[in-house]
């Protein structure tokens, strides 16, 4: 592989990274094509990887299969000391892993220092979880029979990540299969597989054994995604991505009842009551809408807000939005990067325009920025309604939409009117409200006053058509994990 001038210029140790096609599970491709991975703030390629094939794919998961049994047979403590030691190069290489996600990705280069501390909590959270993997004893029905439950990793997992957070999705999926005893196949997006590369480039410097942790690089996802779901060696899929492959993958698991992982899309209302306190409640909405550019599962998608409250809140949101500093992630006091590519582009301008034609006011931004590269202003727009497209897709782009409301239970019907069930938020002071709205939302996850809520200690997942299962906590890691009932007789 080669890292170009550009991205190597940025690197405080580039000969740690530069060469990531040594890394052993990657002498399996036949390196039968490349493909390019460019900067999305300036088009430049940054790298040329080689593009696996199916036969790679098995190759790496006769690899994972190969090493399942000596992870596993690790005693608690040795797979939790090879964690502590991956968290601590992670740490110690962060602003070089930074610079590379902000070169891929285009994310301000504060939010990737900040996203490669949230994946190396990942590692940190999962290192102390593998010496918890507790079984059960139960009280036998008769006196000769003694009846426990023990907990054994699943097998090798096959786990696919997206492009808007791809370090941390990377660490949210393979520290809790590590700790459980799992080995990994993983296929990092094609947008973005640089710090993938980087992060298991550093897993290699940590000690894990051959074989354990597998990356792929392909240009496509499919070819992947069916070896995967098809080898039966494969247990396990963990995928991150959007609603629509999560069912394509879902099928194609039916054949052998894989067991499944999903963090889907999201459409998350953000509701702001009467009682609330606006000034909080417009910063968390900044936080909630335009972190990464907006381009998060859990992002606002919704901004519902009280009439009583509606103006002053539009009015304060909107000053601040505007003061947000678009720019190549690089440059200083850049708040909102570049979105990840054109389509994403031209999906957020058909968002505007089916507002306007349907009579929503821009309070600012709606346009691109310059002719070439994939900058759009964060807008506000106000006057939205439950018909117009912002109101009903996940936009995955710096938009807020507004939407006006009178009654506090139609709100909350209004809100849960989705297939979705990731994230949902609400502002609100009184207690009784309180209770009562974070009960009735169906959603996965409620921030309560807050508009942040992502934890390495917290059950991250949806409900609906937003996914399966959790990561994050002591849950993430019971979605690596069999139960096996014992029972013995004859005592
Ligand atoms: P995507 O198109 O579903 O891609 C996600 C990953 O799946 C990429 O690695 C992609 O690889 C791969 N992929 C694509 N088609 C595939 C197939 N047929 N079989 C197997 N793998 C396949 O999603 P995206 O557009 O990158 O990401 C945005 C979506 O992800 C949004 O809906 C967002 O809400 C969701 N998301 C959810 C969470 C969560 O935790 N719930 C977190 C982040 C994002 P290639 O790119 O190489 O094709």
């Amino acid at each position: 592989m080669t890292l170009t001038q550009r991205l190597t210029g940025h690197l405080k140790n580039p000969a740690l990274f530069f060469d990531l096609a040594s890394v052993p599970h990657l002498s399996a491709t036949s390196g039968a094509g490349r493909f390019a991975v460019h900067n999305p703030s300036t088009g430049e390629l940054l790298a040329e990887l080689p593009d696996m094939e199916t036969a790679d794919v098995a190759v790496a998961i006769d690899r994972a299969d190969a090493a399942r049994a000596c992870w596993a047979g690790l005693t608690a403590r040795e797979r939790s000391d090879a964690l502590w030691q991956w968290h601590q190069l992670i740490l110690e290489h962060s602003d070089d892993l930074a610079a590379i996600l902000t070169a891929e990705m285009g994310k301000p280069l504060a939010e990737a220092k900040s996203e490669i501390a949230h994946a190396a909590a990942y590692l940190q959270w999962y290192a102390e979880e593998a010496n918890r993997i507790y079984g059960e004893t139960i009280s036998a029905p008769s006196k000769d029979r003694r009846m426990l439950v023990i907990k054994q990793p699943i097998g090798v997992v096959g786990a696919i990540t997206p492009w808007n957070f791809p370090a941390s999705m990377v660490a949210r999926k393979i520290s809790p299969a590590l700790a459980a005893g799992c080995t990994v196949v993983l296929k990092p997006a094609e947008q973005t597989p640089l710090v993938a590369g980087a992060m298991f480039a550093l897993a290699r410097l940590a000690g894990f054994p051959d074989g354990v942790l597998n990356l792929v690089y392909a240009s496509e996802g499919d070819g992947v995604g069916r070896e995967l779901c098809a080898n039966p060696k494969v247990r396990k899929i963990s995928f991150t991505g959007s609603t629509e492959v999560g069912r394509l993958l879902m099928r194609q698991c039916s054949g052998q009842i894989k067991k499944v992982s999903f963090e889907l899309g999201g459409n998350a209302p953000f509701i702001v009551f009467d009682d609330a306190d606006v000034d909080a409640a417009v910063e968390g909405a900044i936080q909630a809408k335009f972190r990464n550019a907006g381009q998060t599962c859990v992002s606002a998608n919704r901004l519902y807000v009280h009439s009583s409250v509606h103006d002053v809140f539009a009015e304060k949101f909107a000053e601040l939005v505007q003061a947000l500093r678009v720019g190549d992630g690089f440059e200083a006091d850049v708040a909102i990067g570049p979105l990840i590519d054109i389509h994403a582009l031209r999906k957020i301008e058909a968002h505007v325009s089916d507002a306007v034609l349907k009579g929503a006011t821009i309070r600012c931004g709606g346009n691109r920025i310059g002719q070439s590269g994939t900058f759009f202003e964060p807008t506000v727009i106000t006057g939205v309604i439950s018909t117009m497209q912002i109101a009903q897709e996940e936009t995955f782009g710096p938009l807020a939409p507004i939407i006006r409301f009178d009654d506090p239970d139609e709100v909350v019907r209004a809100a849960n009117d989705t297939i979705y069930g990731l994230a949902a938020y609400f502002y609100a002071s009184n207690l009784k409200r309180v209770w009562r709205v974070a009960e009735a939302l169906e959603y996965g996850m409620v921030g309560i006053n807050t508009g942040r809520m992502s934890s390495e200690a917290a059950p991250f997942g949806g409900l609906k058509q937003s996914g399966i299962g959790r990561e994050g906590s002591r849950h993430g890691l019971e979605d690596y994990l069999e139960m096996k009932y014992l029972c013995m007789g004859g005592l």
